[in-house]
């Protein structure tokens, strides 16, 4: 590790910073639809209906590991259907068409969009003209739905925001808190709905689940299933360890991940593991500063890399800016730039954020409101529990980076909070900017095609390595 934070500090020193600025710049040119990707990603389409209808000859699913710290429940206000493209099968095709809808009449336009060669064609909705999708009703109700029931909607539809994951020999269920409801804790709670997750996870879940392995855990070390659920298990108990501020649970996490990676831990396996992991653990509650201020401000390289992030969790790439081509790509390799300097006002990435806000106005303290520690203790702890940050459910990550790469949501939520309060002239953060900067970040986190990226992975191992990781997440929770 201090080879490479040595090479990171020769690249900063040496490298014309001009070139430093462009070069960032370019990797946002990448522009990538954002599809609704709400089928396993680990399921291949063959196996995805394996066990489509649960009949009794077939072997029962794994059990589901659900959280029981969220509720949910559908307050129909659209925003899934105006945030995603929907693909469907070539079934839901065929049952779509043989639902008779009248384009121009009933719905807008006609309601599939075909792409792709003959032998390989894709198939999603349609959009309205204001981008909502083409079932999408003035109420905010499904027209599939109000007139041919739920269960013939698309499954991508009727799955959203669950996700489902592998996880040994249970199948682990997370929420999308792109989903305002998902973050404000609204409606039932998850074991009210075992009935209805078993069903979604007979559609989805493939055959072989049990068989998958678990994520790496470094790019070199592979634990089994048990031996991950242990570290699972001990950074969810550090998020939810009350007696210190949530940033400093996330400080203690990283620390602990830290210091695992220096260790040969490949060599320490079982019990002597669990052993190991409690060590570290007692380390860092020995370690954690008595107070925030004492971790040093991030250095000026993380901060310009952190600046590139929270910009492309900004976007809001949409059908319709994409359809401008490379006039958009230029306008974000500008905006880009200005990202990297950091001087000026931020470039205004979608409507809900105020123009004329200059960077150096979101770097004073904003304070947090007391309801903050809940919304990030329940995201972080179903985002763990329900293996949503590493491995097929975030890019094949390996579990560490993986935590690292959720670890930098807390500082962007609040970076985007930030920017959303001086919108409203406002010099302290409320608990709706939290929410709604913390559905803007989670709607690409695992999502967005370009996180998952080279260049984009590269820039947290960098923020890693630097340690500035821990200096975000304690400068921006003052
Ligand atoms: S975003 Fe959530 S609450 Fe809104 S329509 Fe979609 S599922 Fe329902």
């Amino acid at each position: 590790m201090e080879g490479r934070l040595a090479i990171a500090q020769i690249f900063q020193k040496q490298v014309p910073q001009q070139l430093l600025a462009i070069l960032p710049a370019l990797l946002w040119i990448a522009t990538r639809r954002h599809r609704l990707i709400v089928i396993l990603k680990w399921a291949t389409d063959s196996s995805r209906h394996a066990f489509h209808t649960a009949c009794d000859s077939q072997p029962m699913p794994p059990p589901l590991q659900l959280s029981v710290i969220q509720n949910w429940s559908c307050h129909n206000c659209g925003g899934c259907c105006r945030q995603h493209e929907i693909d469907i099968t070539d079934e839901e095709r065929r049952r779509i068409e043989a639902q008779g809808w009248r384009a121009g009449s009933e719905i807008p336009v006609s309601p599939i969009v075909t792409s792709g060669p003959p032998w390989k064609r894709r198939y999603r909705l349609a959009h309205q003209e204001d981008g909502a999708c083409v079932f999408l009703d003035e109420k905010g109700l499904c027209k599939i739905h109000s007139k041919f029931g739920e269960p013939t909607k698309p499954l991508a539809c009727r799955l959203y925001p669950f996700v489902f994951h592998p996880a040994g020999e249970s199948v682990a269920v997370s929420l999308r808190f792109s989903c305002p409801s998902v973050v404000a804790n609204n409606g039932r709670d998850m074991e009210s709905r075992t009935k209805e997750l078993r069903g979604l996870e007979a559609e989805v879940v493939p055959e072989n689940a049990a068989q998958i392995p678990p994520p790496q855990t470094t790019a070199k070390v592979r634990l089994t299933w048990t031996e991950t659920h242990h570290v699972i298990e001990l950074l969810d108990t550090i998020i939810e360890t009350e007696d210190v501020s949530f940033p400093l649970r996330l400080w203690r996490s990283l620390f602990v991940l830290d210091l695992l990676a220096r260790t040969q831990f490949e060599k320490i396996r079982g019990e002597r593991l669990v052993e190991l992991l409690q060590l570290l653990a007692d380390g860092a509650v020995d370690e954690t500063p008595d107070d925030l201020q004492k971790i040093p401000e991030p250095s000026r390289t993380g901060r310009m890399h952190f600046r590139l992030l929270a910009g492309q969790y900004a976007r809001r790439d949409t059908a319709a800016t994409l359809q401008r081509g490379w006039i958009y790509r230029y306008e974000m390799f500008k905006a880009a730039l200005k990202f990297t300097h950091g001087r000026g006002s931020i470039p205004r990435m979608q409507d809900l954020f105020a123009e004329e806000i200059p960077f150096a106005a979101l770097e004073t303290p904003f304070g947090l409101p007391e309801e903050a520690t809940e919304i990030f203790q329940r995201y972080y702890q179903v985002k763990l529990q329900g293996m949503h940050f590493c491995g097929p459910a975030y890019y094949n990550v390996p579990l560490i980076e993986g935590f690292q790469s959720l670890a930098l949501v807390y500082p962007v939520t609040l970076w985007l909070a930030r920017w959303l309060a001086a919108g409203a002239q406002r010099n302290q953060i409320t608990t709706d900017d939290i929410s709604l900067a913390l559905a803007m970040v989670d709607h690409h986190h695992g999502y967005s095609p370009a996180f998952g990226l080279g260049s984009f992975r590269a820039r947290v191992r960098m923020l890693a390595q630097l340690g500035d990781i821990s200096r975000l997440v304690a400068w921006y929770s003052r």
